[in-house]
């Protein structure tokens, strides 16, 4: 999903200046494969709206002298490369001989807190949630931080730590630049200048709150 929102907003920005451009977006195998194809067609359809090129020519294999190679044999020749393969947790917490879930993050029980080393607590991207996973958004990081803070002074002072409650289904808004996003909830979707203009007010909202 970052790449899909990078290509939108670097293509509304090119779009502004007088450069000639192509914007390629390279999207693994299938654009946004573990979304909703309602997510799919619709971010689809908004970035061709905005001119950017979709390519599923499957995975990256190498860039070399600005040559992407794929491994489905596919090669291509670009200009300026920005890279959005997808979040991994630092192989940190391994090297350090923690307990790691599939992808290396952190190994983190319901309280936030690491279950060999209980002084140890962890949240965010870094992590894996034992109890289910968790999406790396930053809607968890955000629910996460006031369990975290009571935990850690909790902690500190000897008292009951509380558990985390990861809740329901979160609200999904792709900005794809151009003033067009894509929202879905549970069964809910819209996409276009509305999607775009709430993602925005929550956006603003939450960065005012915090100054
Ligand atoms: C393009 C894009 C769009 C996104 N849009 C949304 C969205 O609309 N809604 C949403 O909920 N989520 C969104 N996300 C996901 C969200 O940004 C992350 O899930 C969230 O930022 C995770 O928070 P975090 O604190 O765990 O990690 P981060 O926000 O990545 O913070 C980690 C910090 O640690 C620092 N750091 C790293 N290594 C070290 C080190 N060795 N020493 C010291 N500091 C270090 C980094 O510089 C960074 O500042 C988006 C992500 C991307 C890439």
């Amino acid at each position: 999903p970052a790449g899909t929102e990078v290509a939108g907003n670097v293509s509304e920005l090119l779009s502004k200046s007088s450069y000639p451009s192509r914007v390629v977006l390279y999207a693994g195998r299938a654009l946004l494969a573990r979304f909703p194809r309602a997510v799919q067609n619709s971010s689809r359809k908004l970035l061709k709206k905005s001119g950017v090129i979709i390519k599923e020519e499957g995975h990256l294999l190498s860039i070399q002298d600005n040559c992407l190679r794929f491994d489905s044999g596919f090669e291509e020749q670009a200009d300026f490369i920005l890279l959005a393969t997808g979040v991994h947790p630092s192989p940190f917490f391994a090297e350090a001989g923690l307990r790691t879930g599939p992808e290396g993050g952190l190994l983190v029980n319901s309280r936030l807190q690491c279950s060999e080393y209980p002084e140890i607590f962890g949240g965010g991207d870094c992590i894996c949630f034992e109890d289910q996973p968790l999406d790396k958004v930053g809607v968890y990081a955000v629910r996460e931080n006031p369990v975290l803070f009571h935990n850690l002074k909790a902690f500190l002072q000897e008292e009951a730590l509380q558990d985390f409650d990861p809740g329901g289904d979160y609200l999904l808004i792709f900005n794809l630049g151009n003033g067009l996003g894509v929202l879905r909830k549970k069964w809910f979707q819209i996409s276009g200048k509305l999607a775009f203009m709430i993602k925005d007010w929550i956006d603003r909202k939450f960065i005012k709150d915090f100054k």
